[in-house]
């Protein structure tokens, strides 16, 4: 695709002409790289395909030389290399996650923010090998439609005789079991991590819970991350042919622990109102790829308006947030907001969410949550920003599962933008084809631009 190959074009390029205020701009600029720039900007390296029909606006010199070293293209870029160097994913909790974060955390101190880097655990869990059970006298009733491993179980390849300990959760349902055994308990009346760690205790090498007649194969989990056994739901009528004593081989491959990833913050110094205007992006992609418009493009779209409100005399009291684990279930974002005192929760005047800005075939949606008068006001805000950059877009729901939700269900107003997932807009979404050649660059400047108006709007009101 043209665009794309424009953009890569830019590689090896380096330089920008905007002067930010906290930044030594002296570091940045040089002769030779304006003038390159400044030719490039003449050769028409335009946005990508589907890019708003929008004159470019008068900045648009400064824009394209200043991309060359920060704005958007350049983020999308620095987060597809690291993309590279890290087997293909920017994953919470993988060494491109941490990657990402270092990324930003040093553009941010760069730029003259007050960053902080906030530690968040969290349970990582992932299928290696599909479970499958061998009975040694025969085939197992349902073969694998008949097993699921429990969300969190550990693997592990083992032979043992079946036998049942009644739940599971008294120490005499378990007193029976023997080392070496394959557990058999039935669903309820204790957590399946309690089931777990209880055939653990009693020495078994696997456990299998029978689900109740009639029941579906769940979706069951520990939870997070314990026994050091395998554990597999079973279904009833699967478990019920078992024989007590008959031996059975389990395998299964799994990568279940416990992983730390990093929220980025970022705070003007010096700022002095009380009041904070919030606005953030996840950081973390799918395990399956890069995740350059899921989230490549709201991070690039953040990092590139937090360096140019940098560069204004007067910045806003704004803060940027960058979480981790957003894939995971808004575990950043959530951990964010939980940690928050009452009254820094009250200082923070609204938030603005950016989560997939750059889709291929955008359909540009604002959002925003019901009945806050600033959050109707960031979303006339948003709308207004959008229209001048000559993008028509429709008003969408906020109860869709993003970054916005924390903040919302803390009643702090919340609004953000997207440009869809999945068909027809982002075909790529959640896949390994979410690459930089799958941003809708221009998009996601438009996007950018539109969000920092927003912004400013709404941190001076
Ligand atoms: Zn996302």
């Amino acid at each position: 695709m043209a665009g794309a190959d424009c953009s890569v074009g830019l590689n090896g390029v380096v330089l920008g002409v905007a002067r930010l205020k906290f930044m030594s701009a002296g570091a940045l600029l040089g002769p030779l790289a304006l003038v390159i720039a400044l030719s490039l900007v003449g050769a028409g390296c335009a946005e990508t395909q589907e890019a708003p029909s929008r004159p470019r606006s008068s900045d648009a010199a400064e824009h394209s030389s200043r991309e060359a070293i920060t704005g958007v293209a350049a983020h999308l870029r620095a987060l597809q290399e690291i993309a590279n160097r890290h087997d293909g994913t920017r994953a919470a909790g993988t060494p491109g996650d941490r990657a990402s974060a270092d990324y930003i955390a040093e553009r941010l101190s760069r730029a003259g923010y007050d960053v902080t880097r906030q530690r968040i655990r969290f349970p990582y869990y992932r299928i290696l090998q599909a479970p499958k059970i061998q009975r040694t006298s025969g085939a197992l009733p349902g073969g694998r439609r008949s097993i699921r491993p429990l969300q969190f179980t550990r693997g592990g390849s083992v032979e043992g005789p079946v036998r049942r300990a009644g739940r599971g959760c008294t120490d005499a349902e378990t007193a029976g079991l023997r080392r070496g055994d394959v557990a058999l308990v039935r669903r309820g009346e204790c957590t399946f991590l309690e089931k777990g760690r209880r055939a653990q205790t009693a020495g078994a090498a696997a456990l299998l819970v029978a689900g109740h007649p009639g029941d579906p194969l769940i979706d069951a989990t520990l939870g997070r991350p314990g026994p050091a056994i395998p554990v597999l739901f079973l279904a009833h009528d699967t478990a019920k042919v078992l024989t007590t004593g008959e031996r059975l081989r389990i395998s299964l491959r799994t990568r279940s622990e416990m992983r730390a990833s990093e929220n980025v913050l970022a705070d003007a110094p010096a700022a002095t109102s009380r009041r904070i205007a919030m606005l953030g992006a996840h950081l973390d992609s799918a395990p399956a790829g890069a995740g350059l418009n899921d989230n490549g493009s709201g991070v690039a779209a953040a990092l590139d308006i937090a360096e140019r409100l940098a560069a204004e005399d007067n910045p806003p009291r704004v803060r940027f947030g960058f979480w981790a684990a957003e894939e995971l279930g808004l575990i950043g974002s959530r951990r964010y907001v939980e940690r928050l005192g009452r009254s820094e929760r009250r200082a923070v005047t609204s938030y603005l969410n950016l989560d997939m800005v750059g889709s291929p075939h955008p359909r540009p949606t604002v959002y925003a949550s019901d009945s806050k008068p600033a959050a109707a006001r960031l979303e006339r805000l948003l709308l207004r920003h959008l229209r001048k950059e000559g993008i028509s877009a429709r008003v969408g729901s906020a109860s869709k599962g993003s970054d916005h939700l924390p903040f919302a269900r803390a009643g702090i107003p919340v609004a953000g933008l997207f440009t869809g997932a999945g068909r027809p807009a982002d075909p790529c979404y959640h896949r390994r084809c979410d690459t930089l050649s799958n941003v809708n660059v221009g998009m996601t400047r438009a996007m950018a631009d539109t969000a920092r108006r927003a912004l400013v709007g709404i941190a001076r009101d």
